[in-house]
């Protein structure tokens, strides 16, 4: 269903372009057409939504799944997406969906008002509503209602995303969003450029921006075989974020599989994780997870002062074990995060 859309402005009064102000690209559009996400058009001047209302997936998730690991930790998660994104990465997990309009000149999904959803995620025993699997800047207005709806029943609401939104957009999201997990894909451009069709620069940005807002940040980075995977470039991602986010901010090293159109490339050796892990915590990030490997030994959260493991990880199965009030229960330090147990 067409639905007005937020963050846009004619380019002069009398001129039928519009500008979308949503995301970092800045699409200019003429009537008729759609910006690069390919779910927003201009029709007469005014710029539509093609997505609110729909769905194209709809999962109960853990949250450790986005992956959050220090936000209402153990919790189930209500997660949707609907079709679309504003970048097109060469290794999309959920290149299906993600790419359905850019591709198959496709926007379809099953009808859900954000009440709907909402009232969902209670029945479903979840403690957030998240907007995941693609990219929920391209569908802001859909999940901004969706999050006022979830806020007014107690829950709360998780974005993970590419980190491409406008300042203004996330100005929008504060009070409304309460835990983000950013891709940081790459510490150069270039790869955002050639791999992603994007920049680096509005993701390294709103980096800052989104701590700044008080949203729980939690960093992802999938470590791709001879695209992102040097010292040097790891070394300069860890280094960005202890410097810029500090020692608390997590980070998710991620393991590669062969997807989409990077098919031929083979998966991120478990040697080369560890050493990304291991440049993490010389840096002095506390709390750095190796992900994709089930039942690898840094999936656990371990306290940082004392070494005691408080929370425990195996795949999506969590167990508190030394934490009370957020501090580890031997050490009392505490344990940074959000509805921490
Ligand atoms: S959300 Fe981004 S990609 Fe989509 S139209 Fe707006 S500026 Fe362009």
């Amino acid at each position: 269903m067409a639905h007005e859309a937020i963050l846009w402005e004619r380019l002069t009064p009398d001129d039928l372009r519009v500008r979308c102000n949503l995301c970092s690209h800045r699409c200019v559009i003429p009537p008729g057409r759609q910006g690069a996400c390919c779910v927003r058009e201009n029709r007469d001047g005014v710029l539509y939504t093609l997505v609110y209302d729909r769905t194209i997936a709809q999962h109960v998730d853990p949250i450790e799944k986005k992956p959050l690991f220090h936000f209402q930790p153990g919790s189930r998660s209500f997660s949707i997406a609907t079709a679309g994104c504003n970048f097109r990465c060469a290794f999309c997990q959920n290149w299906e969906i993600s790419q359905m309009p850019r591709e198959q000149d496709l926007v379809t999904g099953s009808p859900a008002t954000p009440r709907q959803i909402a009232q969902a995620a209670v029945r479903a025993g979840c403690a957030s509503v998240s907007y995941t699997y693609t990219e929920p800047t391209i569908f802001a207005e859909y999940a901004l209602d969706t999050a006022r709806e979830a806020v007014m029943l107690g829950l709360k609401n998780v974005f993970v995303s590419n980190g491409y939104m406008t300042p203004e957009l996330l100005s929008l999201m504060a009070g409304l969003i309460h835990g983000i997990n950013v891709d940081l894909k790459a510490g150069r451009g270039e790869f955002y450029h050639r791999i992603s069709g994007a920049a680096l620069e509005p993701v390294l940005a709103n980096l800052e921006r989104i701590q700044q807002l008080g949203i729980w940040l939690e960093v992802t980075t999938l470590v791709i075989p001879g695209l992102n995977d040097t010292e040097d470039e790891l070394r300069w991602i860890a280094r960005y974020l202890y410097d810029k986010l500090g020692p608390d901010a997590p980070w998710h090293i991620s393991r590669f599989y062969p997807q989409y159109k990077l098919a031929g490339v083979p998966p991120t050796p478990a040697a080369t994780l560890e050493r990304a892990w291991r440049i993490g915590r010389e840096m002095g990030l506390r709390y750095v997870y190796v992900g994709n490997v089930p039942g690898h030994d840094t999936e656990s959260t371990r306290c940082p002062q004392c070494g005691t493991v408080v929370i425990e990880r195996n795949g999506y199965q969590t167990a508190v074990r030394a934490l009370a009030g957020g501090m580890c229960v031997k050490c009392g330090t505490i344990i940074a995060g959000v509805e921490m147990p």
